[in-house]
């Protein structure tokens, strides 16, 4: 479970996240929709640690990130995994050692385990045949799903998705999101995603929640959201990109 409460965040005077309340049930997938600006990534930053709220809490899988002291938060976040827009693959290890780096030293896996665990990985992502090669003799597709093997290898829980496709070529996208398709059917995964997808989310979410000026002004089942939304700022946005 992912639980916001009354979360504030403001960078200087602006106010991104606004007394935010929100929840997501364990093994759900839930999509954020909203313009630029409107406090999405912040959201999958604050479930990372890399940014703190001003005030509210954030509760991951029964246990809290904020406020808590830094064991309690570091139990926490160890069970979230997030895969972001640039891949930030290690530029100078092959495939299989980027996978396997994390679960060797930060979960004190053994080295025949987690290469192991990567083979499998990069099986389900479809680079079995790849595992030797370096990032740079990658498309940015392929990397993009090394770096989602590589946020799996960690066991995560919670799984953070943020704009995915956006640095990828047209003809590129859709080889991630078949995968992330499949992840999302075959695993129990809690995933959040923020995506400007809208075929993806409609296809993977089980609930959209829709984001103005750091609130959610919005949310429901994907057909709701894009067959019938309520609320004006949905129906001119979802006219926007669909
Ligand atoms: P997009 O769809 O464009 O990625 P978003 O909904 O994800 O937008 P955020 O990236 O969460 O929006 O940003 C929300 C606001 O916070 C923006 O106005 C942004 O300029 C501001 N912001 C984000 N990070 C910082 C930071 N580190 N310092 C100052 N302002 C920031």
């Amino acid at each position: 479970l992912i639980r916001f409460t009354n979360v504030t965040k403001r960078f200087g005077d602006n106010t991104v996240l606004d007394d935010l309340c929100f929840s997501v049930r364990p093994g759900k997938h839930v999509t954020l929709i909203g313009p630029s600006g409107s406090g999405k990534t912040t959201i999958l930053r604050l479930l990372m640690t890399l940014e703190r709220p001003d005030s509210g809490t954030i509760d991951v899988n029964g246990g809290r990130l904020f406020p808590a002291d830094e064991k309690e938060r570091r139990e926490v976040r160890k069970k979230i995994g997030m895969v972001f827009q640039q891949f930030n693959l290690f530029p100078n290890m092959t495939v299989l050692r980027n996978i396997t780096e994390a679960p060797v030293r930060v979960l004190g896996m053994s080295r025949d385990e987690a290469e192991e665990r990567a083979r499998e990985l990069l099986d389900l992502v479809g680079l079995g045949d790849r595992r030797d090669a370096r990032p740079t003799q990658l498309s940015g597709g392929q990397q993009q799903r090394v770096a989602i093997a590589r946020a799996l290898a960690m066991q995560p829980q919670v799984l953070l998705l943020d704009e995915v496709t956006s640095a990828l070529d047209p003809e590129l996208v859709a080889g991630v999101l078949d995968v992330l398709r499949d992840i999302a059917r075959s695993t129990d995964i809690t995933m959040l995603c923020v995506t400007h997808e809208m075929n993806f989310a409609r296809d993977i979410s089980d609930e959209v929640l829709m984001f103005d000026s750091g609130k959610v002004i919005e949310s429901g089942s994907p057909e709701k959201i894009f067959s019938a939304p309520e609320h004006e700022r949905t129906r001119e946005f979802l006219g926007a990109v669909l």
